[in-house]
């Protein structure tokens, strides 16, 4: 963590020297519509193939470079998912009826590009002014009470940010009171750390010894426990990451991978289909793969609909049915997550399709927009989107 490299500055320095002038180039150039903070460990650093980094599946996902830059959608805002909107308290979105997500930090061991929570997530940037909705940990008591005083949550995620950049000292008691509110019967905690740092979790006195004692309070209290993390390519994995795999699930840890599909990481069926084996080799579950949401400044990472539905159709079948990961949309505007093939109608030439989420609002229409197609003229309205969605298929959304 100490020798992580935490500004744009030394990063350009790092690439200029690991790699060209050029490529240090393309990647100050890529500053302006970055709208995450600078942070990477030597751990990540050492797994990039500088010899051909343009390609590299992991200086995709955390290096954005100018060349590459394809312009927002206009469907973008920065909160795409309306988090704002569905928190009750500071620290708390409470979208599902018995579920809460508890954002107890802002900050993270690396800032992936690409990161859903832009809006809240790491320090500003040249190009974003971040929110400040984030729980602190003297400011957790809020968001406490609430859970406390809502008996239908019985389901929390410690969230962010990631739950790593929690000291142990604040960590432990924050797992402690959730486990003991007697309505919460299971808390999952979010982190990255087995991906880009698990030698941290190598250490028995350390970070992971919270997670030991959580996972043991849990189970007196017949209670879940779990570690959601969060893995995009089969790269990222290597023998200290088995080492750090092996003792969580040596502890009984059970842990969870929530992967982001992302264009040129892993949307082939041979890339997504070895990390899926990877991680099952490791006995970690891969629990979600995401369709990319809106995000500022990484349109260039989005797949359309389409490519999902047909990565499902591909790997299904391919691991065992309890290892086979949900695919799923979290609705712009606030539906919440969607099987992808869950779509009322798809219109692959417009590139929008329409959900429905009875359990969020029933009435609503939630319209999902995949990338623009290149040729496509720009500035293109949004509302002019939706309203030839509309017009070409009225007959099919009829109530
Ligand atoms: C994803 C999410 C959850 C947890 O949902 P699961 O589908 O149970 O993993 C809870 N709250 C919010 C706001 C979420 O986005
Ligand atoms: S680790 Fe998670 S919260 Fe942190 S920057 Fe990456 S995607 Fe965002």
């Amino acid at each position: 963590m100490r020798n992580s490299l935490r500004s744009p500055e030394r990063l350009y320095e790092f690439i200029r020297v690991e790699s060209s002038q050029a490529l240090a180039d393309d990647f100050a150039a890529s500053l302006a519509s970055n709208p995450m903070q600078v942070r990477l460990t030597p751990y990540v650093l050492a797994l990039i193939n500088w010899h051909d980094p343009v390609a590299d599946p992991l200086r995709r996902q955390f290096i954005p470079l100018a060349s590459e830059y394809v312009p927002d959608h206009p469907a973008l805002g920065l909160d795409s998912l309306s988090e704002h909107q569905a928190s009750p308290v500071q620290g708390v979105v409470h979208r599902y009826p018995s579920k809460a997500l508890l954002l107890a930090t802002r900050s993270c061991p690396v800032y992936c590009r690409f990161c859903t929570r832009s809006y809240l997530v790491g320090g500003d940037t040249v190009a974003v002014t971040k929110a400040h909705e984030a729980a602190t940990p003297n400011r957790w008591q809020q968001a406490l009470d609430y859970i406390r005083d809502t008996p239908a949550i019985e389901d929390v995620v410690v969230s962010g940010g990631d739950a790593y950049s929690l000291p142990a000292r604040h960590l432990w008691p924050l797992l402690q009171t959730l486990l003991e509110i007697e309505h919460v019967r299971s808390v999952r905690v979010a982190s990255k750390v087995l991906a880009v740092l698990p030698c941290a979790l190598l250490d028995e006195d350390g970070w992971s010894s919270v997670l030991v004692a959580a996972q043991r309070l849990a189970r007196e209290r017949r209670k879940q426990f779990a570690l959601h993390t969060h893995f995009n390519h089969a790269r990222e994995i290597t023998w200290v990451t088995r080492l750090a795999a092996d003792a969580l699930f040596d502890r009984g840890i059970k842990v969870r991978n929530q992967a982001v599909l992302l264009r040129g990481v892993n949307d082939t069926p041979q890339s997504l289909g070895t990390l899926l084996d990877a991680l099952v080799a490791l006995n970690v579950e891969p629990y979600y793969v995401y369709l990319h949401d809106l995000v500022p400044g990484s349109e260039a990472l989005r797949t359309p609909l389409s490519t999902a539905i047909e990565l499902e159709e591909a790997l299904r079948g391919h691991t065992s049915g309890f290892d086979f990961p949900r695919f799923v949309v979290d609705l712009p505007g606030g539906g919440g997550k969607r099987h992808v093939c869950s779509f009322r109608h798809y219109d692959q030439g417009l590139g929008v399709s329409l959900f429905r989420a009875p359990a969020i609002d029933p009435g609503r229409r939630y319209y999902h927009f995949d990338p623009l197609p290149p040729q496509a003229q720009r500035p293109i309205g949004i509302e002019g989107l939706i309203e030839a969605f509309d017009n070409a298929h009225s007959e099919a959304l009829a109530p």
